[in-house]
Formats: C-alpha cells, structure tokens, sequence
C-alpha cells in the first residue's frame, strides 16, 4: 500500500504546451502538474500523503514558517535514460534534509517517505523529464504548518515536492564565470545555520548577491564571519582550488554547507590519484597563488549548476584572473564525469545512481479520481 494517494490533475499542461516549455526552461519557472505533499502533527506522525495538482498552499497567516523561518530545503535532479529516471545520490538529500530539520527544530520524513514521495511524483509528470542536455529539478522542502505566534517548534509541519523542467543554470553552461567576494556581509557563523539547507541562509545572502550583479559578477563568494579571511563558499554552491603541485584544496566542513557535489568531486579527484585536502584557504592566498602562478584552476559546484569554472574574480579593492581565464583541464575532466555519471553514460562504481522504472504502474495502484 503507497503512503501517497494519487489526485490526479484534472486540468494537465496539453502536449503541444508542454513541449513548447520543454524547449528553453529558464531555471525554476515551470512546474510540472503536480506536487507531493505530506502532513505531519504530534498525534499522527507523517501522513495524509498526496501527489495532486499543483497549486496554491493555503495558510493561515500566524503560521511559524511566515514569522520564525522554520523552513528547509533539498535541491536534486531526474535524468532521462532510456525507459528510466535516474536520481544521484538521493539518500544524501534526504539525510542532509534530516540533519537540516535537527538543526532547525523542525521535524522531516524519514528516508523511505522521502524516496517515495519523489519516485511517486517522478513517476506521475516523468512525461516532464527534459530530453537531452535538460534535467527534472526536484524541490522537497518543509514548512511549519502551526496556528500560534508564540516562540517555539511548530507542532505540525507539511513536506512538499514540487518539479520543474530546467536547461542549464548558467546561460553560458560551461563558460568561466565571474565572482564577486564580498568583505562586507557574511553568511554563516560557527554555530549558525550555515551547513543547514535553509531559506534564511539564502534570505540572509541575497544582498551579497545583488551587489555582485551589481559589479558586473555572476555569483558571489563569502569569506568567514570571524575574521573575514577564509574562503566560505558562494550563496548556493561550493567551491574548489587546483595548485600548481596537483592538490585539489576544498574549504572544510563547519559553517559551509556539505554539498554533495561536493563529496562526488572529492571522491572522483581521489578516485583518479589526485591529492584532495579539505583545509582552509585565504582570500589572500587566492589572490597570491593566482599572481604567482601556483593557482591554476578554480572550479564551483552544486546540484543546479554541477560544475562550473571560475575565470575571474573581484572585489571592492581590485580583481584577478585565475590561470588564463578559461576552464581548467581538471575542471572539464571532472564535469563531463560526473554529467557521464548522473546521466547513465558512464559507469557508476561508487553506486551513486538510482533508478526509478517509469510508467511501472505506480498510478494504477494509487489513483484514486476526484
Ligand atoms: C545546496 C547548496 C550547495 C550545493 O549542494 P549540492 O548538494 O551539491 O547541490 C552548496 N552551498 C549551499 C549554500 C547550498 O544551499
């Protein structure tokens, strides 16, 4: 018996629509038609598990979620491949999403609610699954769901899945990207929120980010809020340094988030017999390493974008180019692999991908019609 009933959409996106915005999907504006959802309160536990039309969520307006932020998040990825939807690595979301709803006082489902919720709404709209290039970007999330302006852990909480059809992140795809670091807002603290995956930590990084449009850059790099000196990350991805002696040096884990893009470049890099340190690593070591040569490559990375290089950086006192500007020989290498990987080209050693058989009947069992 599935947890989730299935609702189905009475009104879908028509084919020819469908196809139309399947073409050229700017990053997180479509939505596919339908979404998961999942209740869960003290004295029932997790339940009332739907795949239904997506639509509005309804709230009252002393919700927790609109007041205290209680309000976490997961960022994955459905690729096509021949009759299947291949996940990577989906058992570290819903881990990270567990750590996430510790760190926050939240509460979030556990591993096989979590897996089956996305299997079950991948499985529904996998008609939204782009060809080629493109991917099926899965959003859980969960928000409190409470009645009361006191202070404290809501009571109740929805988990939500909703998907949307997306091309590449960056409109150059693999083109080096322009940085901004910025050395007047940081965004997490030892003993912060900063290796939680939540909506704050982004709320709290936006200005940084408009600043760096603002400077001509695509993203921006925040260094640590003690001393304003350490290389953090940028607002949603991580970041790696390639040296001149072969070692592939990463920020450690702490106030950053563990991406786990992050952990498959690591493993890959090892896997090839390059030397990976997870150490920490200056703005001005930056800065001196690319003058000097010893810096050849820097390279971002998450879920989103998957790997992107970085060609030149900027602050409010100057700028520099890493190595020549353009992407990095170990930052190709590692992108195609892990594409290769996520998408069922290239073989998968470390048991990183994971199947789910389309049209394998799941709607015959669940639906119910309304
Ligand atoms: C999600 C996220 C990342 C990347 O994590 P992946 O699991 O690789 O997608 C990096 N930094 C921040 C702040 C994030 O929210």
């Amino acid at each position: 018996m599935s947890t989730f009933q299935f609702l189905q959409n009475s009104t879908p996106v028509g084919d020819a629509e469908r196809a139309a915005l399947l073409r050229e999907p700017q990053f997180g504006s479509v939505f596919t038609d339908h979404m998961a959802t999942l209740r869960w309160s003290v004295e029932r536990g997790w339940h009332d598990g739907r795949i239904e039309a997506v639509a509005p969520l309804s709230y009252h307006p002393a919700n927790a979620a609109f007041h205290y932020g209680q309000q976490i998040f997961e960022g994955m990825k459905a690729y096509r491949c021949d009759g299947n939807a291949l996940l990577f690595r989906p058992v570290e979301n819903a881990r990270r999403l567990a750590r996430s709803a510790e760190r926050m006082a939240m509460v979030c489902p556990p591993e096989d609610l979590f897996l089956e919720a996305i299997e079950s709404l991948v499985n529904v709209d996998a008609r939204w699954i782009p060809d080629g290039d493109g991917s099926l970007y899965l959003r859980p999330f969960v928000i409190a769901d409470d009645v009361f302006l006191g202070v404290r852990p809501a009571s109740r909480y929805l988990f939500c899945v909703i998907a949307s059809p997306v091309g590449s992140y960056f409109k150059g795809g693999a083109q080096p990207i322009t940085v901004w670091v910025s050395e007047t807002y940081s965004r997490a603290a030892r003993g912060g929120t900063g290796a939680a995956k939540c909506g704050g930590n982004y709320a709290g990084s936006l200005i940084a980010q408009s600043e760096a449009i603002e400077q001509g850059c695509d993203q921006v790099v925040f260094l640590d809020a003690a001393e304003g000196r350490w290389i953090e990350e940028l607002g949603g991805m991580n970041i790696f340094f390639v040296l001149d002696d072969g070692e592939l040096v990463t920020p450690p884990l702490g106030t950053i988030l563990p991406g786990v893009t992050r952990d498959a470049v690591i493993t890959l890099a090892r896997q090839a017999g390059r030397r990976v340190t997870e150490r920490p690593y200056s703005f001005d070591q930056w800065r001196s390493d690319a003058a000097s040569g010893r810096l050849v490559e820097t390279f971002v990375c998450g879920t989103a974008a998957t790997i992107v290089p970085v060609g030149q950086v900027r602050f409010a006192s100057g700028d520099f180019i890493v190595a020549d500007g353009s992407c990095g020989s170990l930052t190709a290498e590692l992108r195609d692999l892990l594409q290769d990987i996520q998408r069922g080209r290239a073989d998968d050693p470390h048991g990183w991908r994971y199947s789910i058989k389309l049209g394998s009947g799941w709607k015959a069992r669940n639906v119910a019609y309304v």
